[in-house]
């Protein structure tokens, strides 16, 4: 496997570590479970890739990092859940570093872009800069999806719903791969 094309998928929390947590709905449990979509997903496009965490478990941010680095993917792509203390707040934001690389800058304008097709309906929140430490000690380009608003009833539903999962991964995918087709 030519390790230089691979890319690290990395589901958010995990184990002890839940991520946010809102009516007996876990951040870590959705976040794998778009994460495994999206496992099917490249195997099915022939993409190579290596997931931090295959199941719930403890995996922590350094861990991440350094399989990252010691793969020399080519991209690293974190997915989240987000959540606020106002239940209304809605949307789906991306992450890079505030000091983003070129393909930092072009994935993030890629997903925002599949985003918007894949998702019309749901409120799109933009490229948010945030020194998350997965997106600054990842020496490739890297981004970090928060899939909707856990803490919003409503959302939460989306998030929850196997449809809604799949078109996010198919969103993910077609993303990687219009990524590595300009690259
Ligand atoms: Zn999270």
């Amino acid at each position: 496997m030519d390790k230089s094309s691979m890319i690290i998928i990395d589901p958010g929390h995990g184990g002890l570590d839940n991520g946010a947590s809102y009516g007996y709905t876990d951040e870590d449990d959705i976040n794998l479970a778009i994460a495994y979509y999206l496992e099917y997903e490249l195997k099915e496009a022939g993409i190579s890739y290596c997931m931090t965490r295959e199941k719930d478990e403890d995996v922590s941010l350094d861990q991440r990092v350094t399989l990252a680095n010691v793969k020399d993917a080519k991209l690293f792509f974190s997915i989240h859940c987000d959540a606020f203390h106002k239940k209304t707040v809605q949307g789906i934001s991306i992450h890079i570093y505030p000091a983003a690389s070129i393909g930092s800058l072009q994935i993030s304008g890629i997903v925002h872009r599949q985003l918007l097709t894949y998702f019309p309906l749901q409120r799109n929140r933009g490229v948010k800069r945030s020194d998350f430490k997965v997106l600054c000690e990842t020496r490739m380009p890297a981004v970090l999806v928060e899939c909707e608003f856990l803490s919003n009833p409503k959302m939460r539903k989306f998030l929850k719903e196997p449809e809604n999962q799949r078109r996010m991964a198919r969103c993910f995918k077609r993303s990687i791969q219009i990524y590595l087709r300009n690259i």
